[in-house]
């Protein structure tokens, strides 16, 4: 098992500043002075910015579940306070206090923007130091929220998922084995359907919260005043939303992203992502788009998360004027240009259980090389009938000792082209199984898929040991959002850019741009998705001028 961050990382965790780098820092910041004992941060209040300690000492110390001090650090002179959350001038997660008299600078988000942008060496450690202690803070599960449930509960498994997805650190009390926790639930949650409790760094107990209850506790839906109008809104957080925030936010435009579950999009569920550019072990689609999240928001990128876009007006671009977007809890935004980077959904077959919790475990939505290695030699199943779904099973038939085809309707004939049809009968390992649904996929994330159920149409069922499930149901844009703005799109849905002399990701609507998944002709790919991210930004700015 690996070490914690915090016994290894101490130095660079704590990085104190040498004299001529304190004073490059202070030019971001404004003096302030501390009399002895007084507050400096406070757990689940939003700090005005980071410290950086000139003399004297803040005492930073963490809250356990219990609700007791821990000792974290000592900030001496040369040393500065602050994490992730400071970037974003949202909640602090530590307690901080002034032994003696204490000279800082403070030094809010917006300066430890122009500090991280302009003094790229001082600012790569500031923003390491600011990691390294974001992940000892996940580690120790300080600060964040306090569950109170039992770790079985299909609940908890909800708001750790959500509170892990986001990078949240937080701890759980199961009132099994914790007096505290018991007696906190005879008090809170008398009845059954109340638990889990989530009880916020503010002392608010929220009795089995929604995401976004739980998100507005812990200051993740904090916004800007009402009247801020940012050159650009987001809508998606998966990785061509992020790239495009991080492009955005580096060439100086104010970029807000909205995303309505957490940053990651469908690449958040890929467990290897193994063809993305420079990374020859591959590099799970979690750690590489939390990346993107940090550095977008380093650039001083906003993130409305988890927040649902619901509806778009773009009418008042034809005038030049900041387009509306209505969110998922009736608060407006406004942005003078917006990115719909909202993806796709892959279809998912009506009635097949556990199939969720195996994608990316041996539940795939292509066949690529390295899939049809990984099932090389053994059987395995593909769903349905159209073209791609045919050239794959053509494909895998050359890996896979067998390919077991099913398909809804009663022929290929109606989805397929003809080609395609006399190829498969010619290919005597693939088997085609019409009026067949698949309808159990068993296994767990860490075995991965063990078998594979389907029914006929006459009701009969078939059990097989097979490893490996391929899904080409095709996929549907997530667009519904967008009912009131009339961007063109295609026959299936996805959105089209480049019209006539519009820009290349302009829709037919001035001032909106489309990228990634949720794009007509996007390649489906986070590379791809990534790619449009960044080259919408010169598009942006060339209508912005
Ligand atoms: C299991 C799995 C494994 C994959 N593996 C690979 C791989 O190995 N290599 C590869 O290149 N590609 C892979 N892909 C494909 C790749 O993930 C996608 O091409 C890529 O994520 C598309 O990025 P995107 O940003 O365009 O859209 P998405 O990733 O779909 O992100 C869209 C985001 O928009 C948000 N959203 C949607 N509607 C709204 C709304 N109304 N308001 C607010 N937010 C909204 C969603 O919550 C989502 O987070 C995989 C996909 C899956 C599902």
């Amino acid at each position: 098992m690996s070490e914690p961050v915090s016994s290894t990382r101490q130095a660079q965790m704590f990085y104190v500043l040498a004299p001529e780098e304190i004073a490059r820092m202070s030019r971001f910041g404004i003096p302030r002075h501390f009399i002895e004992g007084e507050q400096v941060l406070r757990t689940g209040k939003a700090s005005p910015g980071i410290y950086l300690v000139l003399s004297g000492i803040i005492r930073i110390t963490g809250r356990d579940a219990h609700g007791h001090n821990f000792p974290v650090v000592e900030h001496g002179p040369g040393a500065f306070s602050g994490e992730l959350s400071q970037l974003s001038g949202k909640p602090s997660f530590v307690d901080g206090v002034a032994v003696g008299e204490v000279d800082a600078i403070e030094i809010n988000a917006g300066g430890l923007h122009a500090l991280l942008i302009s003094e790229a060496a001082l600012g790569e450690k500031i923003m390491r130091a600011m990691i390294l202690r974001r992940v000892a803070l996940i580690e120790a599960g300080a600060g964040g929220p306090v569950l109170i449930g039992a770790a079985a509960s299909h609940d908890v498994a909800r708001l750790r998922g959500f509170l892990n997805r986001n990078g949240i650190p937080h701890q759980l009390l199961d009132p099994a084995s914790d007096a505290d926790a018991q007696a906190f639930v005879e008090r809170y949650a008398p009845e059954p359907g109340q638990l889990p409790l989530a009880v916020c760094p503010n002392g608010e107990v929220l009795r089995n919260p929604a995401e976004n209850e739980l998100a507005r506790c812990i200051g993740m839906l904090d916004t800007d005043p009402a009247d801020t109008v940012y050159d650009v809104a987001i809508v998606g957080a998966g990785p061509a939303g992020l790239a495009a925030a991080v492009y955005a936010g580096s060439e100086g435009l104010s970029v807000l992203v909205i995303d309505a579950r957490a940053f990651g999009g469908q690449a958040g569920a890929s467990a290897r992502i193994e063809n993305y550019f420079g990374f020859p072990t591959g590099i799970s689609g979690q750690a590489l788009t939390a990346r993107g999240y940090t550095q977008a928001q380093k650039f001083g990128a906003r993130m409305l998360i988890p927040m649902d876009a619901r509806r778009l007006d773009c009418e008042p671009a034809d005038r030049g004027e900041p387009m509306t977007l209505e969110l998922g809890d009736g608060r407006t935004v406004r942005a003078r240009t917006v990115v719909i980077a909202s993806g796709a959904r892959y279809r998912r077959p009506a009635e097949c259980s556990n199939l969720m919790t195996m994608e990316g475990h041996g539940v795939w939505y292509w066949a690529s090389p390295m899939e049809a290695k990984l099932c090389a030699g053994g059987e395995v199943v593909l769903v349905g009938g159209g073209n791609s779904a045919g050239q794959a099973a053509v494909f895998l038939s050359e890996h896979a000792s067998k390919v077991w085809m099913l398909v809804r309707g009663p022929s290929l004939a109606a989805s397929m082209s003809k080609y395609l049809i006399d190829r498969i009968a010619a290919t005597t390992n693939i088997e085609l199984l019409t009026r067949t649904e698949i309808t159990h996929v068993s296994g767990s994330r860490e075995s991965g898929v063990e078998s594979v159920s389907w029914r006929s149409h006459g009701g009969e069922t078939q059990q097989r040991l097979i490893h490996h499930v391929f899904l080409f149901l095709g996929a549907d844009p997530s667009t519904e959002w967008l009912k009131d703005c009339p961007v063109a799109v295609d026959g299936r849905g996805f959105i089209t850019t480049g019209h006539d002399a519009m820009l290349p990701l302009q829709t037919s609507v001035p001032g909106v741009f489309a990228i990634g998944d949720v794009r007509a002709g996007s390649v489906k790919r986070v590379g791809g998705a990534i790619g449009e991210g960044a080259a919408v930004v010169s598009q942006i700015h060339a209508y912005l001028q």
